[in-house]
């Protein structure tokens, strides 16, 4: 992809179609064989993370059968969603979920779109969207989406909070899962987390198992386990993930962070 791809372009040439139901195939066998390897008898749902790639890109996703789509910024998710959506009849839409950093301030824009929030990492998080719901069910913009936002909590892997990958540390999870259960329109379903750069996932995510367990067993519909991207799926399907993220490993390497 270059800088010169309009991002809502949504026409694709079917060489890239093609290209991407050979990366998207690879993919879903490797998830099968993780999951067959680790004795389960379910496999983990498959989210295409199509962040840096333009709207063209997420439609012939769609046309592919992809139906849950992973976005980590509000800039480029908002516009990119809204020409998928007018490209595609209702039944091919894809469900977004964000999966980045949320500032307050666009929790308005993203429960526009979203399906869920994987990555809710403070408390504070949780009235700002829960507002922002309560406002989009009120003016109708909510059509088509799910009438309550199924939120899950980032946790950190990363005991060295300042060279984390995001998340909030292990021991105040109660207080972000206290303010998602206080909102209306928010239900708490589960962790999201990425393996800390450099570390052994398998140790990672089997502390994230771990800590899943506590959740779960006070807060039993929190089952929902998001981990694992394109360098370390197995580790987290292994781990008893019920949704992995991956993005280059289906639509290629990213262009630099503009
Ligand atoms: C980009 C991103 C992914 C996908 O990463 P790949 O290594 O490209 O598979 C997964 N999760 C989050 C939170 C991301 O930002």
């Amino acid at each position: 992809m270059t800088e010169s791809h309009d991002p809502t372009e949504t026409r694709y040439a079917p060489e890239r179609r093609a290209e991407l139901a050979e990366r998207l195939e690879a993919v879903r066998a490797r998830i099968d064989a993780a999951a067959a390897e680790a004795g389960r008898v379910d496999s983990p749902d498959l989210i295409v993370v199509t962040k840096r790639f333009p709207a063209s890109d997420a439609c012939a996703l769609a046309d592919l059968g992809v139906r849950l789509m992973g976005e980590n910024r509000d800039q480029e998710a908002a516009p990119k969603a809204r020409a998928v959506a007018e490209a595609l009849p209702e039944a091919m839409r894809p469900s977004w979920h964000f999966i980045g950093q949320l500032q307050s301030n666009k929790a308005k824009s993203a429960v526009r779109y979203a399906d869920a929030v994987h990555s809710v990492d403070r408390a504070s998080l949780a009235p700002a969207l829960d507002k922002a719901m309560a406002r989009a069910l009120e003016a109708g913009e909510r059509q088509g989406l799910l009438p309550v936002l199924p939120c899950l909590i980032q946790v950190s892997l990363d005991p060295d909070a300042e060279s984390g990958r995001g998340g909030v540390q292990p021991e105040r999870l109660g207080e972000v899962a206290e303010a998602l259960e206080a909102a209306d329109h928010l239900e708490l379903r589960g962790l999201m987390a990425v393996a800390p750069l450099g570390a052994d996932p398998v140790e990672a995510f089997g502390r994230l198992s771990e800590i899943r367990g506590s959740l779960v067993s006070e807060c039993p519909r929190a089952t929902w386990l998001s981990a694992g991207m394109s360098q370390d799926l197995e580790a987290a399907v292994a781990a008893g993930a019920t949704h992995v993220r991956i993005g280059s490993d289906v639509l290629g390497p990213r262009a630099a962070v503009g």
